[in-house]
């Protein structure tokens, strides 16, 4: 028995990378990286403090907080911040763990790490947000910086609060740097970036319909499920209705709104649902009115999987473990082909087990075909990645530019994860190439290699 406290969620993040790797050929062709799996299991430093802070009443408020510097293999550790109550180390390092090999798929240098706190920005005004801000950063300053570690926005972080960070960590250091990723365009941010995750997605997405279809279809025509609302959902949602898709839900944390018959959300439908969203309030405050009443129906407490009617394509974009594997059959009932992570780890082990089993099970384009998170959401990273890149080299970007750098990272990290899975994985014929296992392995390879280059095993 381990004297390890349980932590479930890395756990879980752990035995799905663990056993894509086993159920591959790469530990016989290559015995050497059980022992690379062992030591890259294990993060390089976690860093965890006490953030106090005041809130309007003037009264003493303390949270937890966290940096896990997972691996520097490939470069300076990055990955976001999460402010959310259920935040704790289990979470963190599962999101760090995944990060490391998602920052190897991009092909850009950057290692893995995430943090965060158990802070809850809902029901803050901005002043204690703004306060709260700087208190976490007052401690976290001492271990981060361009060439250290550079943390993004996650669950909880915007604009808003990166401002307020790099503001005080200014102040303490006395140093204008890159340390942060999702700054304002007027103050070193890259375009793009807010957009970059949703759109990556989407990108991805359209190579798998591409691939599976021959080059017959897109995602012009096709009904398309999503929840969430924050940040990876609206992007995704307003490039899939941009590409000619039909939307058919989003969600949030108390509930999903989701087209009742045919009809599609519109740009200004989901502007609006942003807009709340920067408000912190839910989906709840107007699904009952104007332009949503009549054309939506919405579900309180649920998610939209079950809800939605036939799709063909579901993007989970809200949290961790938000596909079960009872979702995960009802998608394929209603006829979805292809599933792909917005959010990190956004299906359970049963759900991927479920999609895994099909693909397995139906030659070609009859099989649903699963993207993992690593793969299908790391446009985000990437976009930070060039952020890095403009601001060491003191220069902007058009959007053009970095849109078109996003769509080939993109299509390289589709066409790395079918690729090494036909080498490590090879399907039967005629049936799809693993994208989990083919993108799990090319990740862990990059990494593994370097770090046996730095003599971090041997
Ligand atoms: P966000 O802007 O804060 O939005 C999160 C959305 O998920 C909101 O709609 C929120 O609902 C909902 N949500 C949060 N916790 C939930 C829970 N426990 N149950 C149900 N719904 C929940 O965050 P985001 O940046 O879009 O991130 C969404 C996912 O994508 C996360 O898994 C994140 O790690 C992943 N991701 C993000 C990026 C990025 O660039 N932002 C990059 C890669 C991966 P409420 O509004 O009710 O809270």
């Amino acid at each position: 028995m381990s004297n390890i406290p349980s932590e479930p969620e890395f756990e879980q993040a752990y035995k799905e990378l663990a056993a894509t790797l086993e159920n591959s050929t790469l530990f016989e062709k290559i015995p050497e990286y059980r022992k690379a799996l062992q030591v890259v299991s294990i993060p390089e430093r976690v860093i965890q403090f006490r953030v106090v802070w005041e809130n309007d009443k003037g009264e003493v408020e303390v949270n937890r907080g966290y940096r896990v510097q997972f691996n520097s293999a490939l470069g300076p550790y990055k990955g976001g911040l999460r402010f959310h109550p259920s935040v704790n180390l289990s979470i963190l390092k599962f999101l760090g763990f995944e990060q490391i090999f998602k920052n190897a798929l991009t092909g850009l240098n950057m290692g893995g790490g995430k943090g965060g706190s158990d802070f809850d920005p809902k029901g803050k005004s901005d002043s204690e947000i703004r306060r709260f801000c700087v208190a976490f950063m007052t401690e976290l300053c001492k271990h981060i910086g361009a060439d250290t570690d550079v943390p993004a926005g996650d669950i909880g972080v915007t604009g808003r609060e990166i401002g307020f960070l790099l503001g005080q960590y200014k102040k303490i250091r006395n140093l204008w740097e890159g340390v942060l990723t999702g700054k304002g365009t007027t103050w070193g941010g890259s375009l793009i970036r807010p957009e970059a995750t949703g759109y990556g997605l989407v990108y991805y997405v359209n190579h798998m319909i591409q691939h599976a279809s021959n080059g017959q279809e897109s995602f012009a025509g096709k009904r398309v499920a999503i929840s969430g609302s924050g940040n990876v959902a609206q992007y995704a949602a307003l490039k899939a209705i941009e590409l000619g898709a039909t939307v058919v839900s989003l969600s949030d944390s108390k509930g999903a709104l989701v087209v009742d018959g045919e009809g599609s959300f519109t740009p200004e439908e989901i502007a609006l649902i942003a807009k709340i969203k920067v408000d912190r309030q839910q989906i709840s405050s107007i699904a009952s009115s104007a332009p949503f009443a009549g054309k939506f129906k919405y579900i309180p407490g649920a998610r939209p999987w079950v809800h939605v009617g036939q799709v063909d394509v579901a993007l989970p974009s809200a949290t961790q473990n938000e596909v079960s594997g009872e979702e995960a059959q009802a998608l394929i009932d209603a006829g979805a082909k292809f599933i792909a992570e917005g959010s990190n780890m956004g299906c359970t082990q049963a759900a991927i087990d479920v999609f895994e089993a099909h693909r397995q099970a139906n030659p070609g384009a009859a099989a649903i075909w699963y993207a993992p998170g690593k793969a299908a959401n790391a446009g985000g990273v990437a976009v930070s990645g060039l952020e890095m890149a403009q601001n060491s080299a003191r220069l902007t970007w058009t959007s053009e530019e970095v849109d078109n750098k996003l769509k080939t990272i993109m299509q390289s990290i589709f066409q790395d994860g079918l690729k090494t899975a036909l080498e490590f994985a090879t399907p039967q014929e005629g049936v799809l190439p693993s994208l989990v296992a083919g993108s799990n392995i090319a990740g862990f390879t990059k990494v593994a290699a370097a770090m046996k280059d730095h003599g971090d095993w041997w």
